[in-house]
């Protein structure tokens, strides 16, 4: 069983997305075209925003709502400790400082507790990640920067259509960035992502920016990025974007079936489903557990055909890449202990009940056999 699958998804959708390809190859138009437009119009209507700009990927999002803002050398951004290593990277690429905050270890989330102490006289921005589909606590983020007068950058590549209080999010921060990289809630067929905003000034500068820096042929206002959202995949996202909430209310029953089939084993911690969906919509980009015999179990899984994946076996700041910003083990204790004991099982749209059932026997006979 393999940890994703995209064939059922894309057999429903197939047909028609073939269609809109031709058509988008036989209108000689492949950047900056009527798909694009369109997309960013439906999109940002989804995420009920005034403004959303296509770009080239989730990281190129992140980078150019960096740039947008002005943020860039020595300034420092808060952000979790416990994500994809794109969030941070993004921050370093602009020459700011990632000033990582620990995970709740309950949630995995950034644990809102801890941000004020991280605030210095350098901070500009704070950017929470919806992680594995889940929610941050906006308002006490919100309440924060308000009152430091600092921005937020909604990271939401995880988390299409997921709901906090209500409100989708992408539309809670000042601006906010997301991917549609092929495996994500609602995915492309290469690289995409996007950015949302009510801000018009912000949104114009952006249209700009992705497009090095130009709105005039052979004038360029800004030192830009070339980070376009093509046609080709602005009319596979058209397409895909009306089947995104089914889609996620059948992430959610998933896993729900795993929650039920898993809550009596002791051994294995369940994150928190979000009961009460008028709080925290979770929208279940991964299904995931821990437990402290993580490396055991992966391995007796896949033994068993089954593949699992760990988000993230590296916490960030020991990555190789941060050397110089001379972290060591210890200093994120909580982020360290869940890169020890997290694993994410199967969870995709065309997932059985009767492979999930599978999978759920299959761990219920792992730690029967241990206790
Ligand atoms: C996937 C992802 C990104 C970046 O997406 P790409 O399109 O692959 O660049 C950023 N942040 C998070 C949390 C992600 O999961």
């Amino acid at each position: 069983m393999p940890f994703y699958n995209l064939e059922p998804l894309n057999n429903i959708v197939q047909n028609q997305i073939l269609n809109n390809i031709e058509k988008v190859f036989f209108s000689n138009k492949y950047i900056l075209g009527a798909q694009l437009e369109l997309f960013e119009k439906n999109f940002a209507n989804y995420c009920n925003v005034k403004y959303c700009v296509g770009v080239g990927n989730g990281f190129d999002a992140l980078i150019l709502s960096l740039m947008v803002l002005g943020i860039g050398n020595g300034d420092e951004v808060i952000l979790p400790s416990h994500s994809f290593i794109a969030t941070s990277f993004a921050v370093s690429r602009v020459g700011a400082i990632p000033i990582f905050v620990e995970p709740d270890i309950q949630t995995c989330l950034i644990d809102t507790n801890e941000i004020e102490k991280a605030i210095t006289s350098k901070t500009k921005a704070i950017i929470p990640v919806h992680l594995y589909g889940s929610v941050c606590d906006m308002d006490n983020i919100m309440s924060i920067a308000n009152k430091f007068g600092l921005y937020v950058i909604e990271d939401f590549a995880q988390a299409h259509g997921a709901e906090y209080k209500n409100r989708k999010v992408g539309s809670i921060g000042h601006i906010n960035a997301t991917s549609f990289y092929p495996t994500k809630n609602l995915g492309a067929i290469g690289d995409g992502g996007a950015i949302t905003t009510d801000d018009k000034a912000l949104y114009d500068r952006l249209m700009c920016l992705r497009n090095y820096g130009s709105n005039e042929k052979n004038y360029y206002e800004f030192i830009g990025l070339n980070s376009r959202l093509d046609e080709i995949q602005a009319c596979v996202l058209n397409y895909k974007l009306d089947f995104l909430d089914k889609w996620n209310i059948e992430r959610r029953r998933i896993a729900k079936r795993y929650n039920e089939g898993l809550k009596n084993i002791f051994q294995i911690k369940l994150l928190p489903f979000g009961e009460d969906e008028n709080i925290n919509f979770h929208v279940y980009h991964l299904y995931t557990i821990t437990t402290n015999q993580r490396n055991e179990l992966k391995d007796y899984l896949l033994r068993n055909g089954i593949e699992t994946q760990i988000h993230y076996p590296i916490p960030i700041h020991l990555q190789h890449a941060y050397k110089a910003l001379m972290f060591k083990k210890g200093d994120f204790p909580i982020s360290e202990e869940i890169s020890n004991t997290t694993l994410s099982l199967p969870l995709y749209v065309g997932l059985s009940d009767i492979q999930i059932d599978q999978i759920i026997h299959c761990l219920k006979l792992f730690f029967n056999k241990k206790s």
